[in-house]
Parts: structure tokens; C-alpha cells; sequence
């Protein structure tokens, strides 16, 4: 299933599964465990810099044993947030931070603060906060073609897009398993799918089927056609892709997934935000929202270009039938009558808050504008990254540009532009490196800057072929190496690391 178009690349996958199968009695061999945790440790060694930089700060492992006063605390976090925030503010970063504005985000802290103590677990206290939620759904919805879908879309706030992923995914199972009795659930997905989607399986107990892109990393929907079986409750789709940026044939996906009576989500974490926008300033936009009659669940992150605060995103469904599926309800437990519409039980009140202020103060003109600067500094950087000779652009992206070379090492590149202070993303299958522009990135300079740069970067790889630097390695063998146990195993010490003091 995860065949890519070419000989030589079927041979390498299937020299790799063979290799893979090789891994466990290799582990087993005398030493190797050892020497594999000194490796991790080396490569851990060398992101320490990087992911511990205060060990000049008094830090606390224990409660301090009389509590500091507030002026301290502010003191000691004021120092932490300053030393932080050039780097995002200045533009240095792909995606992470969406909107960054000065004014606006201190709009959204004052917001916050008004609701900071609201919990719509509790929609008898704060009536006002549940009808912000709704109204964040409702404005959401007609955003995505609501008022062409021929029914009722409906949905919740959640936490995150991937909590957004996850529910839709239980709701899908549910439905199955009642309407259609299927235990062993299955789900039909491209290979560029967002991994909440393999994180959900694993919590959820799906099947998934992966199915590879087409040469403009599409998903290819021959391919999802085939791998349908009379287990399937679901296909998904992207609007666009987080790697490339590029958006599935939705039509196609969702007329499949009609013709067949199964569900087609369409992931719109990225773009559901701009795609509307982009749509009504003329660029070549297909159809991907609920005007599809297919279409059956959307997720949309505001906590991204809807410049809402971190922990604020969307799931819609086409009727209510679907939602019930996603409902938790207890109804003998001795606290009381419970339940909620996610997986979260109490909830941040202010987030919603924050998010509707946000909606509100932007209006259809803030989005189209927004919209407007991103596209037009994202057109400007990648007609300048395929200006830069060796550099790839990746299929036809609007906003995310993934990029590569068949000259050089590109974890190379992307590791000297960490060395200038760039804070990209890292791909694999096949490697690669990707810019999710934003707002940051369209004050004036940015792109210039990031063009001048890469191009810098890009002659120093050339010029030191034999230097390794430090993570260029580690991305390499990440990326290649048949053992994912090993990667897997590397990844778990890389949290541990996080949580070590
Ligand atoms: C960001 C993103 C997600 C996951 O969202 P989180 O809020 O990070 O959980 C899912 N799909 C796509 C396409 C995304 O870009």
C-alpha cells in the first residue's frame, strides 16, 4: 500500500521491510541495547543546548516552602518570555505562531482574563460561554459552505486538531459498529495525513490503510478506491496537507466515500482558515468544505490562521446524528448525571472566550486581508526558492512550501538555517524541509530575509561537502533507517528528556 510510483523506489521499500524484519534479532545480539543507549544519549547531548538554555535560573523541583511573592514570579517569567520572544516575533519560525501581533494579542489576554475562571462544564454559571462556543461553531460552519450544505452542520469546540481528529475518528467507529456491525474498523488515509491520525488509531483501535501520493504528493484516489473493503468506515482527506501543503482531490475522495455510504473526513486543520479566503481572491482553490455533498466531518484549527490563542479548535459534522456518536454520557454515576461533547472534562472557558473575541474582532474582512499578505509573501518565497539552483519546491503549494534537493543533504541546509536562527520543519519520505508562512512572516524584510539566508545556506553545504554538523546526521539516519523501533525508541528519550529538570 505505501508503493510510490518508480522501480527503483519499490525495491528500496521493499529492501527496507525485509531489512525491518531484521531488527528484533539484531536488538537481541549481546551489547546492541547498551550502544544504543549511548547513541541516544549522544544525540540527546547535542539538543541540550537547544531545549535547556536556563540553567543559569533558579529552577524548582520541589514546592518552594513559602510561596515567592507575585512580583517575583512575574519577574522570573517576564525573563523567560523576553528571552523567547524575538525569535517568534521577528518571524523565524514556521507556522508556531500565527498571528503574533502586538495589539491583537494583547486583546485576546484581556479577553482571557475576564473568563479566565469559566468552565462550560458548568453552563448554568456561564451561559455566556456555551453560547460563545456555539456561535464559534456556527460561524465556523457557514465559513465551510454551511448554508450550500443541504443539511445541518453542527460540532464543538475541542483542544486541539487533534482532539478534532480523534473524536471525529470515534464517531465513525460508533456509527459503524451501530449501524453497520463492524468490529474491526478501518480507515483509508494518504501517506501525508497528519499523524493525529495514526495517534488515533492507536487509542481507538482502527485499521489503518495507508495510500501513497500521486508525483504532486495528492493523495491518489485510484488507490483509495482499491484499498476499500467491506470494513471501511472512513476516507480523509487534507486541505492541505501539513508536509507539503498541497490539497487531496477532495471532490473526488468525497464522491467515492458517498457512492460507498462511508464517511469522508476532510482535515482542515491548516487551511480551513484561508482556503474560503483564498478561494474569494481568486486563486485556484477546488472545492474541499461541506458544498461537497460527500463531506461528512471538517476539522479547523482556529488556534491557527483563525489567530485565536493556543488551545482552540473545531469539529463540524453534516447532522446531528453523527455528533451523538462523539457524545460521552454517564447516566448511573453516583456524582450525578454526567456528561460532555469531548474528550476533555472540565474546560478552559477563557480559550473560547479568546477565540470568539477573535472571530468577532476580525470579521470577513480581517480574514481576506490576512489572507491576502500571506499568499502574496508565500508567492514571493517560493518563486525565490526555485530561483536558488538545487532547491525544489514541492508540488504546487499556496502557503506551505516544502522543498528538497537531488544535489545536496537539504537536513544540511536546514540545520545551518537553524544556525541563523530559523526554527523550519523537518520532513522524511522523502527528506525534505518545509516554511508555513503566516503573518510574521509578511512584515516587511521577512521573506527577504529568509530567501537571502537559504541561498547563503545553500552555497555553505555546497562549499564544506565533508563537514556532518551535529543534527544533519541525526535527521539523515532517522529518515532512512530501517529499524523504526530504534527511531521510535530515540523519539520516547527525546520526551524523557523534556521532562528532566
Ligand atoms: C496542525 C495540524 C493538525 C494537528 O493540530 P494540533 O492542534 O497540533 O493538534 C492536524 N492536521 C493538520 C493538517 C495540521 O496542520
Amino acid at each position: 500500500m505505501l508503493r510510490e510510483g518508480g522501480l527503483w523506489e519499490f525495491l528500496r521499500r521493499g529492501l527496507r521491510s525485509w531489512l525491518a524484519r531484521l531488527e528484533r534479532p539484531v536488538r537481541a545480539m549481546p551489547g546492541v541495547e547498551r550502544r544504543l543507549e549511548e547513541e541516544y544519549a549522544e544525540v540527546l547531548r547535542g539538543l541540550e543546548p537547544l531545549l535547556k538554555p536556563y540553567r543559569d535560573l533558579p529552577a524548582f523541583h520541589r514546592l518552594p516552602p513559602e510561596g515567592r511573592s507575585p512580583e517575583w514570579v512575574f519577574w522570573h517569567l517576564e525573563a523567560l518570555a523576553a528571552r523567547e520572544e524575538p525569535r517568534w516575533r521577528k518571524g523565524y519560525a514556521s507556522g508556531a505562531v500565527y498571528h503574533g501581533g502586538e495589539p491583537h494579542v494583547a486583546f485576546l489576554n484581556r479577553v482571557y482574563a475576564l473568563f479566565s475562571q469559566a468552565n462550560p462544564l458548568h453552563p448554568d454559571l456561564w451561559p455566556s460561554v456555551a453560547r460563545m462556543e456555539a456561535e464559534i461553531v456556527s460561524m465556523t460552519a457557514h465559513m465551510l459552505g454551511a448554508d450550500a450544505a443541504g443539511e445541518e452542520i453542527v460540532g464543538t469546540v475541542t483542544s486541539c486538531g487533534t482532539e478534532s481528529i480523534l473524536l471525529a475518528m470515534k464517531a465513525y467507529r460508533d456509527w459503524a459498529r451501530e449501524t453497520r456491525g463492524i468490529v474491526r474498523p478501518e480507515v483509508v488515509l494518504p501517506v501525508t495525513a497528519h499523524a493525529a491520525f495514526e495517534k488515533a488509531a492507536q487509542l481507538l483501535g482502527l485499521r489503518l490503510i495507508y495510500v501513497p501520493v500521486d508525483a504532486g504528493y495528492r493523495a491518489d484516489v485510484a488507490a483509495m478506491a482499491r484499498a476499500i473493503t467491506r470494513r471501511t468506515i472512513a476516507l480523509v482527506a487534507s486541505a492541505p496537507s501539513f508536509p507539503h501543503g498541497v490539497i487531496d482531490p477532495v471532490p473526488e475522495i468525497a464522491a467515492l466515500a458517498r457512492a460507498r455510504g462511508i464517511g469522508c473526513h476532510v482535515d482542515a486543520c491548516l487551511g480551513g482558515f484561508i482556503l474560503p479566503w483564498a478561494e474569494r481572491l481568486g486563486y485556484p482553490v477546488p472545492p474541499f468544505d461541506f458544498r461537497l455533498p460527500g463531506v461528512t466531518s471538517i476539522s479547523v484549527d482556529p488556534h491557527k490562521y483563525g489567530y485565536a490563542p493556543k488551545g482552540v479548535s473545531v469539529i463540524l459534522y453534516r447532522g446531528r446524528a453523527l455528533r451523538r456518536y462523539q457524545y460521552f454520557a454517564a447516566t448511573d454515576w453516583p456524582g450525578g448525571l454526567y456528561a460532555t461533547p469531548t474528550l476533555l472534562g472540565s474546560r478552559p472557558g477563557g480559550l473560547i472566550a479568546a477565540a470568539w473575541a477573535a472571530m468577532i474582532a476580525l470579521g470577513e474582512q480581517g480574514y481576506l486581508e490576512a489572507t491576502r499578505a500571506i499568499l502574496e509573501t508565500a508567492a514571493r518565497i517560493r518563486e525565490g526558492i526555485r530561483r536558488i539552483p538545487g532547491l525544489e519546491v514541492m508540488g504546487d503549494p499556496l502557503w506551505v512550501i516544502a522543498f528538497t534537493s537531488k544535489e545536496f543533504d537539504i537536513y544540511r541546509v536546514l540545520e545551518r538555517m537553524g544556525q541563523r536562527g530559523w526554527s523550519l520543519n523537518a520532513l522524511q519520505h522523502p527528506p525534505a524541509v518545509h516554511l508555513a508562512v503566516t503573518l510574521r512572516h509578511t512584515q516587511p524584510g521577512v521573506a527577504k530575509r529568509f530567501l537571502e539566508d537559504l541561498r547563503e545556506s545553500v552555497a555553505w553545504v555546497r562549499a564544506h561537502p565533508e563537514e556532518r554538523g551535529a543534527l544533519a546526521p541525526v535527521y539523515g539516519m532517522a529518515a532512512t533507517l530501517p529499524f523504526r523501533g530504534v527511531v521510535r525508541d530515540l523519539l520516547h528519550r527525546y520526551l524523557d528528556l523534556l521532562y528532566t529538570p
